[in-house]
């Protein structure tokens, strides 16, 4: 509604200010000092059978007795333990005596009014019973467990109480307007559970009145206001917000006969300060509630409001024990889940159960990076308006969540999507990861009984000003609710709440985890490292000695020795010579680990010549083509390593020949740049028409000491030239791996990573 337009109808309709009282009972306007009659309602002709304008300017004690004054005063008075309301006798001019409740207070506005309601002489306050009542309902109020009992238990009671023809409980929602959550009544009439009204329907300013006092009757819908009269009318008018008998709006009245309704009453429910909702009560002729029996109501509205939210918590309560359920299992999952989003949209079920949605998206990574994942399950919009919407989302996070069940309303651009995102309830796990979760729920398109046309709560005048009109006819009819999904229960909001610190506990967990795992290898490495240096260092000595000694025993017994003997002696020197290449190689393998890279810039084309002249010099008897098709990079690398890297696996490809035309081949692939362009990937590769490698050994080939042949055989080395190769590589954050066909050729390929610099 047009707030402006809201104004002007409440400045029309001061409704805590009408002039008038309902006329089944009198007010009177005292005066400060003496307590003398200042204004008084014009039906005291009919209450009190005399003229009001006698009345106006004299003392209230000519007609009281003293007692009762002073008990007037009291009431006035805060810290008095008199209470409303004084069961006074008026004795007339005539002497005649009329018997009334008589209900005292303090205006807003600050004068002193007294609002008299005539009861029978014989009239005699039933305190026990009154106790009895309230003692029973006390009781079964605290018995009931859910708000809907404690809804279907009130409407009982009072209507038992008070004898009303319907009975209603009406709930207010977050945008203000109310259902008829529970209802008893009199068998013959149609029933109004499940009506929704507009917001509209009760003016603000009749609800901020609602708030002030807890209860408000209106016994014959039909009557006539009565006006005050006297002096001061006409000055200021009086604020009768705290009134009992204050007449109701004309608005509100037709509204009423509109339905029907002889005679109403309601009491507030409030829920911290909020008006939560009302109970309603409807009479099809006139009924008047007595003071006492409506101190019993507006006490039951009252413990019900303090009862209202343990039994909201306890509503639903077996669903919430499912929803706290999945999440437990849930947890579970993404705790032993090494990619926690892999884990929620491996259980898409429990994923949308958890809160009651029919879609979900799991994103992670920001689409300016080009590392963007995103996961729809189930009833989603698609995925390029799910990038739009969380383009949009980030600034509307507050405490990393945000909720809504009416997202076109707030994001005109998801009305395309209603059918599916009406409403959304967000959650940011990361907001620098980007990473979301989102729940949809389509529009609610069952339709909603109104009590109403919302859309058209108000009339406009001939001279263009705006009034509030009731329902021209209360027939429920049907409006479809437009843009708006089911609202997102608390329960369901507090599952997203909790699922999001459980998952960003067990990603601190894993990253912590993960943190000491690495520190622990890096140190293990180190460790190995070093205990191979020393352990190879330390093997060198004795092997040395055993080979010396085997060489002398050769040299120097070789007469009388036998020839086998002889022959053994051999083979110890040949076997020591091999064991020192072994623990050769396993001493440089450990040093290659060990100390920072020596990164410079290297020209690979005047390193590989460098390679080839050095391997064509060593091994002259073979006429080898190397041929290089493509210029290769300059990259900034470990010269000495990534020398050693290609004469090893060009030597492998020259060793492992046995073609008439041998022909190595070394080229480029690509170089791209990689982790969020911080680094730069060259992709290289050594081909030949070599032996091949059978498949199965393509991984073993790069093991320590692994050897496809005998040492005999193609002239292999230790077996560990592949491992040192890969611990180069891996020394240059790259990847090595091979292609190859045995018979007819093999294809190394490798990458060096360097640091681009920005
Ligand atoms: P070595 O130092 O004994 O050559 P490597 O670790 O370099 O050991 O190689 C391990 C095994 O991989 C070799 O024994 C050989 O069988 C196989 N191999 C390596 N390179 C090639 C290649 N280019 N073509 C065929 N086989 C190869």
């Amino acid at each position: 509604m047009n707030p402006a337009l809201e104004v002007i109808h409440q400045e029309r309709e001061p409704i805590h200010m009408p002039g008038s009282i309902q006329p089944h009972g009198l007010l009177c306007v005292l005066s400060e000092l003496d307590l003398r009659i200042t204004q008084v309602s014009q039906n005291a002709i009919n209450i009190l059978g005399i003229a009001p304008e006698t009345l106006i300017d004299r003392p209230l004690a000519d007609f009281i007795d003293c007692d009762r004054i002073a008990e007037i005063r009291a009431c006035l008075d805060p810290t008095s333990e008199q209470t409303n309301p004084l069961n006074l006798s008026v004795t007339l001019d005539d002497s005649s005596t009329r018997f009334f409740n008589g209900i005292v207070h303090r205006a807003i506005s600050g004068e002193i009014v007294l609002e008299l309601e005539p009861i029978a002489a014989t009239a005699k306050r039933d305190f026990t019973q009154s106790y009895r009542n309230i003692k029973d309902t006390l009781a079964k109020i605290q018995g009931t467990k859910t708000l809907s009992e404690l809804c279907d238990l009130i409407v009982k009671e009072v209507r038992q109480i008070t004898g009303f023809d319907r009975v209603m409980v009406y709930r207010f929602n977050q945008d203000g307007d109310g259902t008829v959550i529970a209802e008893d009544k009199k068998a013959n009439l149609e029933t109004f559970l499940g009506l929704y009204y507009p917001d509209t329907d009760i003016p603000q300013r009749a609800k901020h009145l609602y708030r002030l006092n807890w209860l408000r009757l209106l016994p014959d819908v039909n009557c006539q206001p009565s006006l005050l009269t006297g002096s001061q009318v006409a000055d200021a008018k009086l604020d009768m917000s705290h009134c009992v008998l204050r007449s109701l709006s004309p608005c509100h009245i037709q509204y009423l006969q509109n339905m029907k309704v002889g005679a109403s009453m309601s009491i507030s429910l409030i829920q911290q300060q909020r008006l939560w909702g009302m109970i309603a009560c409807h009479h099809n002729t006139p009924k008047f509630v007595p003071y006492e029996i409506r101190t019993i109501c507006e006490f039951l509205g009252q413990l019900m409001s303090t009862e209202l939210s343990v039994k909201e918590a306890n509503q639903n309560l077996s669903y919430k024990l499912r929803l706290k359920a999945t999440q437990v299992q849930f947890v579970n999952r993404l705790t032993n889940a090494t990619d926690f989003l892999q884990a929620l949209e491996d259980a898409p079920d429990d994923l949308l159960y958890l809160t009651g949605a029919q879609g979900a998206a799991v994103c992670e990574g920001d689409a300016k990076s080009g590392e963007q994942r995103i996961a729809l399950i189930g009833n989603t919009p698609g995925q390029e308006a799910v990038l739009d919407l969380l383009e949009w989302l980030p600034n509307h996070f507050k405490d990393d969540l945000f909720v809504t069940d009416s997202l076109p309303k707030l994001y005109p651009a998801a009305s395309v999507y209603k059918n599916v995102a009406s409403g959304l309830l967000a959650m940011a796990i990361s907001k620098p990861q980007h990473r979301y979760v989102l729940w949809f729920r389509p529009e609610f398109l069952q339709t909603v009984t109104w009590a109403g046309n919302p859309d058209n709560p108000k009339q406009i005048e001939a001279d263009g000003s705006v009034t509030f009109s009731p329902r021209q006819s209360f027939a429920a009819w049907q409006e479809t609710v437009r843009f708006k999904s089911l609202n997102w229960l608390q329960c369901e909001i507090e599952v997203a709440i909790e699922l999001r610190s459980l998952i960003v506990d067990v990603i601190l967990a894993q990253s912590d985890e993960m943190a000491r795992v690495n520190l622990e290898l890096k140190r293990s490495n180190t460790e190995l490292d070093s205990f191979a240096y020393i352990a190879s260092h330390d093997l060198k000595e004795p092997l040395r000695g055993i080979h010396n000694y085997s060489n002398f025993l050769m040299e120097d017994y070789a007469e009388v020795l036998p020839e086998d003997g002889l022959a053994k002696l051999h083979t110890v020197v040949r076997l020591t010579q091999r064991m020192d290449d072994l623990i050769s190689s396993l001493m440089h393998y450990s040093q290659l680990g060990r100390g920072e890279l020596s990164r410079q810039s290297v020209d690979l084309n005047a390193l590989v010549q460098q390679t080839i002249n050095t391997l064509k010099i060593s091994q002259p008897q073979k006429a080898i083509e190397f041929r290089l098709p493509q210029p290769l990079p300059t990259i900034c690398c470990d010269r000495s390593q990534v020398s050693e890297l290609f004469t090893n696996l060009i030597g492998n490809a020259i060793k492992y020949n046995d073609k008439a035309e041998p022909w190595v081949e070394i080229g480029y692939v690509e170089s791209k740049p990689v982790r969020n362009g911080t680094q730069l990937a060259h992709t290289l590769y050594i081909r030949d028409n070599s032996i091949g490698i059978p498949a199965e050994h393509l991984e073993r080939i790069f093991e320590i000491f692994k050897r496809l042949h005998p040492q005999d055989r193609y002239g292999g080395g230790t077996g560990a030239g592949l491992t040192i190769v890969r611990k180069i590589v891996e020394r240059h954050e790259g990847k090595i791996w091979v292609e190859s066909t045995p018979g007819e050729g093999s294809t190394f390929y490798f990458t060096l990573l360097e640091a681009v610099k920005p």
